[in-house]
């Protein structure tokens, strides 16, 4: 049999619940659903490190972050490092990256492993971006999701037919600031979407790294993220403070409407509107350019033989307890959604609930190419999975960090476990040496959260006594996996 092609089409911040293949009650995903129906939809998928670049190194070199050296948004690659693609190249595969690097520039951190790249500097911009297409700094006009999708295509149009492929096409979309294209700007108009669960969640019998945390739809959101002209006295980045009375309060949209808000809520609720949408206009772009790779790959008559990967850096809050962004290791931000079809191998219409991660897919992704991976690479590949087979020792639980002590939104550092039914999180504060806030610093506290009777994590019951067997329990486990992936500090 021929080896197959890949395709790793990966986004920025594209939470799950925001496809219709996963349930979603705010938007349909039509295009992303013909891979999750014509192959596997994985429910537990998780990232070990919820932010951009640490995510994209793991997934590169099979490896937790403090591994690979990129912990934080800070940290760039060492592209000297052993990656998958590299392994691929060498074995007979052409290689191309197209979009979203974020892991450094410049001799030591460019793209390797790869015969073709052309990626985003930094975050890169939504239209008329700056790319770096082979080392040479070049401007494209037009959309950037657009923009990635065109030159995917034309590389994979351009490629030596005779050999296997694997591409990596990485939107930048849906990353704030949410700028949405033409052609979908008016989409939702004129209908509210709904609000989610835990909209008005107040953080009681939560952390104190939750209540702190500055990601709250309600008052951290800055101009741009609002599409509004920025108020008299306010810099580009500053989040707006809400007066303790709202009435008098007005912005100016960018559309030159003017809107006034009789009451918190209603203020809290309109900024919601205008980020979701947002934020939805940019996951339908990615959606039609999903729909243009599958159309191509069936005109090319290649749909057989080709692995199509969906999948996102993580996930992110919706307006799910109140926030947007990402970070924490509740679960709107740890999941990942994942979405794979390889009609010669999957089964269409396979669902599953094995524990996976984002350190495996370099390793499942080799797996699949017929090649062996390196003994450093901490993860496993679950091909056997996606065939079908029983897998009777596959994980129950996983390690996650997260590093950037107070670096943006106020979110603290931590670690923790997640099995299939419990999460317990340590939030270290300045306990492991962490530099943080002297004036205010911030407690060392646990968080643990019964699942099955909870799967929204709205109650912390790690000082019920009931718990305290199965807390022991799972502070021995956690101990366990922090050793077992070498993290030592
Ligand atoms: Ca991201």
């Amino acid at each position: 049999m021929n080896k197959p092609n890949i395709i790793f089409i990966m986004t920025d911040d594209h939470a799950s619940h925001a496809m219709s293949c996963y349930g979603s009650k705010i938007n349909r995903t039509p295009n992303m659903d013909r891979i999750a129906e014509g192959g596997i939809r994985f429910d537990n998928c998780f990232c070990t490190n919820s932010i951009c670049a640490p995510s994209r190194a793991t997934i590169l070199t099979g490896t937790h972050t403090h591994i690979n050296g990129v912990k934080t948004l800070g940290d760039k690659l060492d592209n000297s490092l052993e990656n998958f693609p590299k392994i691929m190249q060498r074995g007979g595969y052409q290689t191309a990256i197209v979009g979203k690097w974020h892991l450094g520039q410049g001799e030591k951190h460019h793209p390797t492993g790869f015969d073709y790249y052309n990626v985003l500097p930094h975050q890169g911009d939504y239209f008329d971006p700056l790319m770096i297409e082979m080392g040479e700094r070049k401007v494209f006009t037009g959309y950037v999701t657009d923009i990635i999708t065109k030159k995917s295509i034309e590389w994979l149009k351009g490629r030596d037919k005779d050999k296997p492929f694997m591409l990596m096409c990485h939107h930048k979309a849906p990353h704030r600031p949410w700028l949405s294209d033409d052609k979908h700007k008016d989409l939702y108009k004129d209908e509210d979407i709904p609000l989610p669960d835990t909209f008005f969640d107040e953080y009681d019998n939560r952390s104190e790294a939750a209540k702190r945390a500055k990601m709250r739809v309600e008052r951290d959101f800055n101009a741009l993220d609002l599409k509004i002209q920025i108020p008299d006295g306010y810099e580009k980045m500053d989040s707006l403070p809400i007066p303790d009375d709202v009435t008098g309060l007005e912005y100016t949209t960018w559309e030159g409407e003017k809107v006034t808000f009789k009451s918190h809520r209603a203020l809290k609720e309109w900024k919601y509107q205008r980020y979701i949408k947002d934020y939805l206009r940019c996951v339908a772009a990615v959606d039609d350019s999903v729909g243009e790779i599958l159309d191509w790959l069936e005109s090319e008559g290649l749909t057989e033989d080709t692995m199509v990967i969906y999948t996102s850096d993580q996930g992110f809050y919706l307006g799910d307890h109140g926030w947007y962004d990402k970070r924490f290791m509740y679960e709107e931000s740890l999941r990942m959604p994942l979405i794979i079809k390889y009609p010669s191998k999957i089964q269409p219409g396979t669902i599953s609930q094995a524990m996976v991660l984002n350190l495996d897919f370099a390793q499942t992704i080799l797996d699949t190419a017929g090649m062996k991976s390196p003994d450093f690479m901490q993860g496993r590949s679950f091909m056997p999975i996606m065939e079908g087979k029983k897998v009777d020792d596959w994980r129950q639980s996983m390690y996650y960090r997260y590093w950037m002590h107070l670096a943006h939104h106020n979110v603290a550092a931590h670690y923790g476990i997640r099995t299939m039914d419990y999460k317990l999180i340590y939030y270290y504060g300045e306990a492991l040496g962490t530099s943080g806030s002297i004036d205010n610093p911030t407690p060392e506290e646990w968080e643990l959260f019964d699942l099955g009777k909870d799967s929204a994590e709205l109650m912390n019951v790690y000082d019920e006594p009931e718990y305290f067997e199965i807390r022991e329990k799972l502070k021995k486990e956690l101990a366990g996996l922090k050793e077992e992936a070498q993290d030592n500090e």
